[in-house]
């Protein structure tokens, strides 16, 4: 606390405690101990003759008196408290001009010394605080060159929502499909972010999804391109990343949140009969795919984007492979396997539902930064995750 404001508080107390003596002089006993008062203003108060005139109507209650005797005592009594409330009156003026000339001095350095106060303040905030700093862990909240955007699972993931509009498709918030299938992208984002976290628990990890765009408005955008970008090759990662570099503070926004990951959701207004299934780009596609993205063509063919689909590709996002064709990671009899027998595991194979009813299996946990080993990867011969040296 500035030693100015410690003055003006000690000034409030002497004045509060001047006012609530003069309310109730039967009272008198002050507990100043209690209050954070200085010496001078303890003796100031004690200087008062509260304490004597409360001692002086002792008497009363030991001897029988006269009428007129008590009438005396009663004089005597309004009279010493007329007097002794008139002198804390004084007192309280002239605290009350102290402070009215304190405040004046106050505003009129403030200007000058803004940036100086400013910066001691907060040095002295910061170290009224000695426990802050030990209990945040060190976070660089740069986009990590091995990992890229989205690192293991563990720790706390934002998720930007992007609802885009391209060449051949544009979002329209006046129409009714248009709204319908924005809130259905809420409510099943806010589905797979639940599932995932819960899985994660299992594992003994806290895993927190930030994607609320309601809750925080800077996690929903809107963009606008020209190029057509509801395609299935990837070929329009460049733009895409290019766009979050040019409108997001993607490091400011980690730290805002003091968040470990960040995974920049497109939404794009898709025609059903000619959009691909929804993909990512992770770091597994290169260095250069350091921005992690979810292309989320709302409709393809006959479904639409679900919670199921949301949870597999921010899986990718974390490192876990699909398991339904061999691939760097999976041999083909691997994926035999889970075709003989029945996998539900999400990474194979996704369910038209609402809600997530595919598995999490110790394969995907063990992808995606959440243990060291796996038996089917050792049984089968699978490919390392990234997380395991
Ligand atoms: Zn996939």
């Amino acid at each position: 606390m500035h030693k100015r404001s410690k003055r003006f508080a000690n000034l409030l107390a002497m004045m509060a405690l001047a006012v609530s003596v003069t309310g109730c002089g039967s009272s008198a006993a002050v507990d100043s101990s209690s209050s954070d008062l200085t010496e001078s203003s303890r003796s100031q108060l004690s200087s008062s003759s509260i304490q004597e005139s409360s001692e002086s109507s002792r008497p009363m209650d030991e001897s029988v008196l006269t009428s007129e005797e008590v009438a005396a005592v009663i004089q005597d009594y309004l009279e010493d408290h007329a007097k002794e409330q008139a002198s804390l009156e004084t007192q309280i003026a002239s605290l009350e001009a102290e402070l009215a000339s304190l405040e004046a001095e106050a505003a009129a350095s403030s200007e000058a010394a803004a940036s100086s106060e400013a910066a001691s303040s907060s040095a002295e905030e910061a170290s009224d605080l000695p426990s802050k700093e030990e209990n945040i862990p060190t976070k660089s909240y740069t986009v990590s060159k091995k990992y890229g955007s989205a690192g293991d699972i563990k720790g706390k993931t934002l998720l930007m929502s992007i609802f885009a509009d391209e060449a051949d498709s544009s979002w329209n918030w006046e129409d009714q499909e248009d709204m319908a299938l924005y809130s259905k992208m809420y409510y099943r984002l806010e589905t797979a972010c639940n599932w995932l976290e819960k899985q994660c628990r299992t594992y003994g990890a806290e895993s927190e999804f930030v994607w609320d765009w309601m809750e925080n408005a800077d996690l929903y955008k809107r963009a606008s391109f020209t190029e057509k970008l509801i395609r299935s090759d990837g070929g329009g990662y460049k733009t895409q990343k290019k766009w979050i570099q040019d409108n997001v503070d993607v490091e400011g926004t980690l730290k805002k949140y003091d968040a470990d990951n960040i995974i920049f959701l497109f939404f794009f207004d898709s025609a059903p009969e000619d959009a691909p299934n929804p993909w990512s780009i992770s770091i597994d596609c290169g260095e250069m795919c350091d921005l992690e993205i979810c292309d989320f063509f709302v409709r393809y063919r006959e479904f639409e984007v679900e919670p199921n689909t949301m949870a597999h590709e921010f899986l990718h996002c974390f490192g876990a492979p699909d398991l339904y064709y061999s691939n760097d990671k999976i041999p083909q009899k691997y994926v035999d396997h889970l075709k003989k027998t029945k996998s539900k595991d999400i990474l194979y194979m996704v369910y038209d539902s609402e809600e997530i009813k595919e598995t999490f299996s110790d394969l995907d946990a063990y992808y995606v930064g959440l243990t060291d080993s796996c038996a089917d990867m050792e049984k089968w011969g699978l490919g390392k995750s990234s997380y395991v040296k």
